[in-house]
């Protein structure tokens, strides 16, 4: 077909994997079209004094056939896909849309939202976020977070702390997500301007048995006080946990021991009900 004197192999494995990567982009495409995806909210707190500080938004997909799938089903599928930022762009207006319904209840929840390193990198992010931002004037711009992978800066740290810099202007706040994780976590501190750092949870869960982890959580904590940033565990499954952090100097917790990912609708009883655990108290930081 290509003319004489041409010939191409056929890989069948690589055009099966193509036709499947197809449908994939095809079927995701249509769940944003159809509304099947939807925002959990997993609430992030200070441990010591007891306050809900916000949420963090987590990306489902009720699929029709397959029922609620995780991020970790699908996003790889479109991770270095254009669709990537159709799908952030959903997130970041429905998780304003819910910080304005909140709002209209009389709470104040910030709320976290993921960011793919190619959202980051697009060259209109700051552009379109000030957009979003702009269709929800009742909501400040500094509920709303956004947490970015230190690996979404491999390639041009210079851009994105542009980028990252732009979007400051606008009001909003960012967090450094899985800190510790990356190739060059200390450079991406200190370049990348972000208010709070998450220490990433595989530390923190093995934190009581392993003492190379607690080492980690432990500097973590100390480095993130010299960059005067903020600090907050992520998978924080117990009580012990909290007390470990909060012997440490980390006050702020999210992770399953606190509450899981829930529906909107749950957050503002839980929020009104939630305490700290009476063992956190007494520790003054
Ligand atoms: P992440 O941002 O680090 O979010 C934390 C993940 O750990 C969430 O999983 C959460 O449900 C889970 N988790 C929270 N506390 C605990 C705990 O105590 N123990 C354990 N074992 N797990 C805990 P989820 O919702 O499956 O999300 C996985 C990842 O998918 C997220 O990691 C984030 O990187 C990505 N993601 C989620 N939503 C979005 C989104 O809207 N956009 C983008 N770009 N990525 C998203
Ligand atoms: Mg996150
Ligand atoms: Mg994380
Ligand atoms: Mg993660």
């Amino acid at each position: 077909q290509e003319g004489k004197n041409r010939y191409r192999l056929f890989d069948s494995a690589h055009n099966a994997a193509m036709v499947n990567q197809h449908e994939r982009l095809d079927r995701i495409r249509k769940a944003l079209d159809q509304n099947e995806f939807l925002l959990h909210y997993q609430p992030k707190v200070n441990m010591r004094t007891g306050k809900v500080i916000g949420a963090e938004a987590l990306i489902r997909w009720q699929s029709p056939e397959c029922g609620l799938v995780g991020p970790n089903e699908f996003l790889p599928a479109i991770e270095s896909h254009i669709l990537s930022i159709e799908v952030g762009e959903w997130v970041i207006g429905t998780a304003l849309c819910q910080i304005s319904a909140w709002k209209k209840l009389g709470l104040d929840i910030p709320v976290s939202v993921n960011i793919s390193a190619l959202q980051l990198q697009s060259e209109d992010f700051a552009t379109r976020l000030a957009e979003l931002l702009a269709a929800f004037p009742e909501v400040a711009p500094s509920s709303l977070e956004l947490e970015v992978l230190e690996t979404s800066a491999i390639g041009d740290v210079l851009q994105v702390s542009e980028t990252m810099l732009a979007c400051i202007e606008l009001g909003v706040n960012f967090a450094l997500d899985d800190f510790g994780t990356g190739y060059s976590s200390l450079s991406h501190l200190r370049r990348l301007p972000a208010s709070l750092i998450k220490i990433d949870q595989t530390f923190v869960r093995d934190m009581l048995a392993d003492p190379d982890d607690l080492a980690i959580v432990e500097s973590v904590v100390v480095l993130s006080k010299s960059f005067k940033r903020g600090v907050i565990a992520e998978g924080v499954e117990s009580i012990e946990h909290g007390i470990a952090l909060l012997q440490l100097g980390c006050e702020l917790a999210q992770g399953y021991g606190i509450a899981r990912p829930m529906i909107a609708r749950d957050i503002p009883t839980w929020a009104a009900d939630w305490q700290p655990d009476d063992s956190w108290r007494g520790y003054c930081l």
